[in-house]
């Protein structure tokens, strides 16, 4: 069975990833009454075929293969060509991840079309997806059009809902041979060093507090720490505090580091520079705690405080306390 839409499955830890859901909700919205596939590339991920029914898929294309284990380039770009070609869909959506932004474009040059990155929106009019993604450093968005088929895009985590799980759903689950041609491989994986985050991943994270320089110190990140904490939340920064070594470069959101896009992003002492706003205007809501009133955040924010936070941030701490009970 053809799919009109084939969404790239990811999976984690917790089974099926977040995205890969995410997508699955957006493919069965934008396929109207087409057929959705998901790709499954890895060692052992048969198992999740049935989670990607159940959120949505009509076909799972499994490539279950233990030299798929790790990620690598070579080996998933082998995989992906057999199941696009298999699946034979006009439209092959990746989530924008470190597995998306490496696999996707490989793949749209590969089949000599086009792909279109970090989408935060997706329609389908007369055939051709249009995929709208910020540009100018998220002060502005554009919407893309590939002219060739397949239609590749990537899919910004937490902008699309994901169809509501259905245990009852029924699909066809079709393994793919990879065949994995050894003698492909160019990258070989030496070694790995990990950073151990706590808490919430801010990636995943639906509140994320972040804190900027005008925090004057790295000493004084403890009320975003306790706000963090109250909330749920998972901590950001601006890159300026990375830089100054306040927190680590994992904590820097924005063009050179990470993309969220939560429900609720509070930035404390941050001026909203075109750069740090490209990793948080896709959030929902905004809320920005800045002492100076004609600070970009503002411009971007639905709820502002203009004044100093070492004044806002211990009473709003407490607010939030009181409003959970703790
Ligand atoms: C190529 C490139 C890539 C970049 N990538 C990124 C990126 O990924 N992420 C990123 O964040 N930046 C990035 N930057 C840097 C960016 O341009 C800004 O310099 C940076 O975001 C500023 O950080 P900030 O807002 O914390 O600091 P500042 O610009 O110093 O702003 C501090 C803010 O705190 C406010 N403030 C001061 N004291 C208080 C107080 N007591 N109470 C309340 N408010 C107070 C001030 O009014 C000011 O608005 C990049 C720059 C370049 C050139």
């Amino acid at each position: 069975m053809a799919s009109s839409i084939l969404v790239v499955g990811e999976v984690g830890e917790g089974g099926l990833a977040p995205i890969t859901k995410e997508m699955l909700g957006a493919a069965r919205r934008l396929s109207a009454d087409g057929s959705v596939g998901c790709a499954l590339i890895g060692s052992g991920v048969e198992a999740h075929a049935q989670s990607a029914i159940a959120h949505g898929a009509d076909e799972v294309f499994v490539v279950d293969d233990a030299a798929l284990a790790e990620y690598n380039a070579d080996t998933y770009l082998q995989a992906m060509l057999k199941v696009a070609e298999q699946a034979s869909a006009p439209v092959i959506l990746f989530g924008q991840t470190n597995l998306g932004r490496d696999l996707a474009p490989r793949l749209a040059f590969r089949l000599e079309t086009g792909v279109i990155m970090d989408t935060i929106e997706l329609a389908m009019e007369g055939g051709r997806l249009h995929g709208t993604r910020p540009c100018y450093g998220g002060n502005a968005r554009a919407v893309h059009v590939v002219n060739a088929d397949p239609q590749v895009a990537t899919v910004r985590a937490k902008s699309q809902e994901p169809a509501i799980e259905d245990s009852s759903r029924q699909g066809q689950v079709t393994n793919v041979d990879a065949a994995i041609d050894q003698s492909a491989i160019r990258v070989k994986v030496t070694s790995r060093s990990g950073v151990s985050a706590e808490g919430v991943r801010l990636e995943d994270a639906d509140v994320v507090v972040s804190g900027g320089r005008g925090l004057g110190g790295p000493e004084n990140f403890d009320v975003i720490e306790e706000l963090a904490t109250v909330l749920g939340a998972a901590v950001g920064a601006s890159r300026a505090v990375c830089d100054l070594e306040w927190r680590p470069v994992s904590d820097q959101v924005g063009l050179t580091g990470k993309v969220v896009s939560p429900t609720l992003y509070i930035a404390v002492a941050i001026s909203g520079a075109s750069q740090h706003m490209a990793g948080c205007s896709g959030s929902k809501n905004i809320v920005a705690i800045n002492k100076d009133a004609d600070a970009n955040i503002f411009k971007a924010s639905r709820f502002g405080i203009a004044e100093d936070y070492a004044t806002i941030m211990k009473p709003l701490i407490e607010a939030v306390k009181q409003e959970k009970g703790a």
